[in-house]
């Protein structure tokens, strides 16, 4: 006698295996494709709900000693910039914290954003240092490009664009975007021209410093999915940027000028005293003050939302070494595992490492540089090697390394 089949249906549900498209088997059960997906968001919820409070508690545990802790394994040097930044967050998160209570008092201190602007040349660690900030938070980070960015109405991205990338690498999850970090590069780039204030409009410059104040301050503002510009048609996501910490940065060539200035007049204004007497004249930016930004062509309303200043050395050659072999995934750290996991043990030869930042300084690239110089040196043997099972051992020689570079497109950069 044919024994009769029980009919196998999803246990949540009931849906037979034929109204369904997979059917999923456990120990005692059975979950249908559509079950999953319900699943899936009742959990998305649910941890969203407890992801905040265990945000907060995980701030309320990581103190600016311990931030600054988490950015040394990444970014070498920068102490004062990595400071003013763990305090910046610590004490953003606090504000989170504050607002989060909803038992809070009327006259409680309000505690004000602390939006930060780091100034530094190029390629010092000021995007690294935002990107490891969020890291060591667990949350959500996007990098936006001010220069793309116009005044609402002409050709180029709307300021709103910015919060689309941060709901992309949220995932669209929108509470988890209005908690995250933004880092706004070349912020410099959007300068008033001129000083004069009532020149004809400004269209990349003024205009979108003032399109930026109301995103840095908080406010909800309609975010088109997909970034680029609003269409009228398109649906749009509303963020309240109240909690997204803003921290911008840029090169603001030329205004070590400015500081020399200010400082030059102070000298002259005040009685010469010993403190004036010890600046720094290699490093002027360690001395850079709102008055500066202003003279640069900040608008103050804009400088006064970006309360938080702080400055990024310029990278020398021992910096430059320690880069290539101290962070958690410095360069270095990076090739050894590489070839490790070809069974392959590669050394480098002292001076190896010399050469490197020695051309990285010749050809002006800074820390950027070294990916390319050691990629230039590295490829033939990253290229062979693996193939070859009888090479357990490579020791990168001086010789090697200079002989590589030679040969290398890279080298024409000298002529530059
Ligand atoms: P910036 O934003 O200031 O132009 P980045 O942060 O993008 O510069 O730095 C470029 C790259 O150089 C980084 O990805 C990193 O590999 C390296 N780098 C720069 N500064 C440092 C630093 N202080 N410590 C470690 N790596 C650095």
């Amino acid at each position: 006698m044919a024994k009769e089949e029980k009919e196998i249906k999803c246990s949540f549900c009931g849906r037979t295996k034929q109204n369904t498209d997979v059917l999923i088997a456990g120990i005692t059960g059975h979950i249908c494709n559509h079950c999953v997906i319900q699943a899936q968001t009742i959990v998305r919820d649910e941890v969203s709900q407890k992801g905040n409070s265990s945000l907060f508690n995980a701030m309320h545990l990581l103190k600016p000693l311990e931030i600054k802790k988490h950015l040394d394994e990444y970014v070498i040097g920068q102490n004062d910039a990595k400071k003013v930044l763990s305090v910046a967050v610590y004490n953003h998160y606090k504000r989170l914290i504050q607002n989060q209570s909803k038992t809070s008092h009327k006259d409680e201190i309000e505690i004000d954003k602390s939006n930060v602007i780091m100034v530094g040349e190029t390629g010092t660690g000021k995007t690294l240092l935002a990107r490891t900030i969020a890291k060591v938070l667990n949350v959500p980070f996007c990098i936006a490009d001010a220069t793309v960015l116009t005044e609402a109405g002409y050709v180029g991205e709307d300021v709103e664009s910015i919060l689309s990338r941060l709901l992309q690498a949220a995932d669209f999850d929108v509470a988890a975007a209005e908690r995250g970090i933004v880092f706004i590069d070349e912020i410099d780039k959007i300068a008033r021209k001129s000083d004069n204030p009532s020149i004809t409009r400004d269209v990349s410059g003024e205009g979108v410093q003032q399109g930026l104040l109301k995103l840095l301050e908080g406010s909800t503002v309609g975010v088109p999915p997909q970034g680029g510009r609003k269409h009228p048609e398109q649906k749009m996501i509303q963020v309240n940027t109240k909690n997204i910490l803003f921290i911008c940065g840029g090169a603001f060539d030329g205004i070590t000028r400015n500081i020399g200035n200010r400082l030059s007049t102070q000298v002259i204004g005040y009685s010469v005293n010993k403190e004036v007497e010890e600046i720094d004249k290699e490093n002027l930016l360690q001395y850079v003050s709102p008055q500066d930004l202003k003279s640069f062509g900040l608008i103050p309303e804009l400088i006064g939302r970006l309360p938080v200043l702080t400055y990024l050395n310029p990278l020398d050659a021992d910096t430059l070494k320690r880069i290539l072999s101290e962070p958690k995934n410095a360069l270095m750290k990076q090739y050894i595992h590489l070839f490790q996991m070809d069974g392959v043990k590669i050394t480098f030869e002292k001076g190896v490492l010399d050469f490197i930042v020695e051309k990285a300084m010749e050809f002006k690239l800074g820390a950027r540089g070294l990916r390319s110089i050691c990629e230039a040196i590295m490829m033939d043997l990253m290229y062979d090697t693996p193939s070859d099972s009888t090479v357990k051992q490579v020791n990168v020689t001086l010789r090697y390394a200079k002989d590589k570079l030679k040969k290398s497109t890279l080298n024409k950069l000298k002529v530059a």
